[in-house]
């Protein structure tokens, strides 16, 4: 017999599978011996009650039945190489792979071009932007193969369930090597040093079933006849020509947007968010949040998320990354970008985590119209009607806060009471950004609608969460590719550019996405929608 039931446990027990099986046996009036295994469905961290953490976990018990492997929904991939039908896919990230297996399962070609490398030798670019503070603008935290993604944190969970089938893209990361626990943990991570090794074996199965998968292939114009795209052409001299091309290019192929722009190929600015990476020492957030001194056995490092709306902005966490490292994630140089990771067991001492507020296109006006660097115009008509506009308002953010880092991935910082009283920090606490900070006023670095809804919404936090509010934790600017700053336009039902025939634009640089798992589910409706126009054989 297979039952489900759900059990109550304490961290050390939950970890042990021989208390469960004897919390199986005792609920059901059974011998312990008699519980053959059993498979988790559901676990979840209840920490409310002051006096004891508690894991609920939902679980399928196999009673004297043959214990069965748990049923990891693998996706049948079928040979496409000499397929009638092709799909260019630009961009390797999560939604470029994920249309590319979708597009394999469904008897279509993928031809996937990516600026970057592939995952080993991008490691080596990301050792010179940490040690040395050099970026390769083809290579680094945002480009390469398995894009954004790779040296992502890997957190997997979504709000996004209404775009698609979340189990479906968690089963394929299993199939690919993943852990089979991100099927039931209420937040699924896999972490910065297990995901190369899933994003390989995609690849290897992508070049196995006869798709190709070229690295350094820039993709610099769009081949378009009569308003229809028939192919692209890269920054290396190669045409390459497809029934349907994807553009999953990211939030930061700047190029991409700039090119769209200049080819009159309809693009709109879009709001999203901007502020810094603040990192508190990982036991103040445990002590917040488990109501303990030390979080002790079964329990992982503790994660948050906070929002507060100030005047009616919105001041969120973003990307929590418990056990984590900031990291340098700019694409170009002289421009400081932070985000954060965390290893798969996030053992390091520090808890990091986005700090943004919304940007609207106003705003961006207005600071470029202040800013004695003015990306481009100073005419404010001409600002409010460019669909660049809040691009070149992270751009204008990213640089100052490289000058004011002082070079080399500096990062400009403040510790956070300091911060909140616009004090000049006398020095700065331990930290994981291996680049090193600079201490300064983030009131040079930020715009002022942004650091006084930053200082009004961490002194808010502060009493939600008692202790958050510390000068041992630090503000690291700047932290600004939230989301997409452009939308490129799709027809909600076709998923075609509206303008552009065949041109599907995809996952979070197109503005459909915010995340690995709604990019990869945005590329597989993408590939699905093609399949449906293009068909297979015909
Ligand atoms: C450090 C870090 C931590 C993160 N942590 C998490 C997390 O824990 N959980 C989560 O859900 N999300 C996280 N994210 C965000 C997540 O990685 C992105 O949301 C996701 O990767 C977006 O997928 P995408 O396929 O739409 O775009 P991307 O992953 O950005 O991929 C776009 C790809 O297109 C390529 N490209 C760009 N221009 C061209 C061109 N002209 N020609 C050819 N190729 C091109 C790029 O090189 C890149 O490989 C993190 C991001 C970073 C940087």
């Amino acid at each position: 017999m297979i039952k489900q039931l759900s059990l109550k446990l304490k961290p050390a027990e939950a970890l042990d599978d021989a208390i469960i099986k004897d919390y199986i046996a005792q609920l059901l009036g059974k011998q312990s011996a008699t519980i053959i295994g059993f498979h988790k469905l559901k676990q979840s961290i209840d920490a409310r009650s002051k006096r004891q953490v508690w894991i609920n976990v939902t679980l399928n018990a196999f009673i004297d039945e043959p214990f069965a492997q748990r049923n990891i929904n693998t996706v049948l991939l079928q040979e496409v190489a000499n397929a009638n039908k092709k799909v260019i896919i630009i961009g390797a990230g999560p939604a470029g792979l994920f249309a590319a297996l979708k597009l394999i399962e469904l008897g279509i070609k993928p031809i996937i071009l990516e600026r970057g490398k592939d995952v080993r030798a991008r490691r080596r670019d990301l050792a010179a932007l940490n040690k040395e503070g050099i970026v390769n603008p083809e290579s680094n935290y945002c480009f390469g193969e398995g894009g954004a993604g790779t040296y992502s944190d890997g957190k997997l969970y979504t709000r996004s369930n209404k775009r698609g089938n979340i189990n479906r893209i968690l089963n394929l990361f299993v199939q690919f090597g993943a852990e089979e626990k991100i099927l039931y943990e209420a937040h699924p991570h896999i972490g910065t040093n297990k995901l190369p090794q899933i994003i390989t074996a995609m690849r290897e199965a992508i070049i196995g079933f006869g798709g190709q998968f070229l690295f350094e292939q820039k993709v610099t114009n769009f081949i378009v006849k009569n308003n229809v795209i028939k192919g692209v052409t890269t920054q290396a001299g190669f045409s390459f020509y497809a029934n349907a091309v994807i553009l999953a290019t990211g939030h930061s192929a700047r190029d991409i947007f700039e090119l769209l722009y200049a080819k009159n190929i309809l693009i709109e600015a879009k709001p999203f968010a901007l502020g810094v990476r603040i990192e508190h020492p990982q036991q103040i957030i445990d002590s917040i949040q488990y109501h303990c001194v030390s979080r002790g056995n079964g329990l992982p490092p503790s994660s948050y998320s906070l929002v507060h709306q100030v005047n009616g902005r919105g001041v969120f966490s973003f990307c929590m990354c418990p056990g984590g490292i900031i990291a340098p994630a700019a694409t170009n140089p002289n421009e400081l970008v932070v985000n954060g990771w965390s290893p798969s067991k996030r053992n390091n001492p520090y808890a990091n985590s986005g700090m943004v507020v919304s940007v609207e296109l106003a705003d961006a006006v207005k600071t470029l119209l202040n800013n004695d660097r003015p990306p481009m115009t100073d005419d404010r008509q001409l600002l409010t009607v460019n669909p660049l506009t809040l691009m070149y308002f992270q751009q204008a953010i990213e640089a100052q806060a490289y000058t004011i880092g002082g070079g080399k991935f500096v990062a400009p910082a403040q510790r956070m009471v300091d911060f909140c009283n616009n004090t000049v920090s006398a020095c700065l606490p331990d930290n994981s950004y291996l680049p090193g900070l600079n201490s300064v006023s983030m009131a040079d670095v930020l715009p002022p609608f942004i650091n006084t809804t930053l200082q009004e919404g961490f002194k808010v936090f502060g009493k939600k969460m008692k202790g958050y509010y510390t000068n041992e934790a630090v503000v690291v600017a700047t932290e600004s590719r939230t989301s997409s700053p452009v939308r490129i336009p799709r027809d909600a039902i076709s998923l075609q550019h509206p303008q552009i025939a065949n041109l599907y634009p995809c996952g979070e640089g197109a503005g459909y996405a915010g995340g690995i798992v709604s990019a990869a589910m945005d590329g597989e409706r993408v590939a699905a929608m093609i399949a449906e126009v293009v068909g297979v054989n015909t």
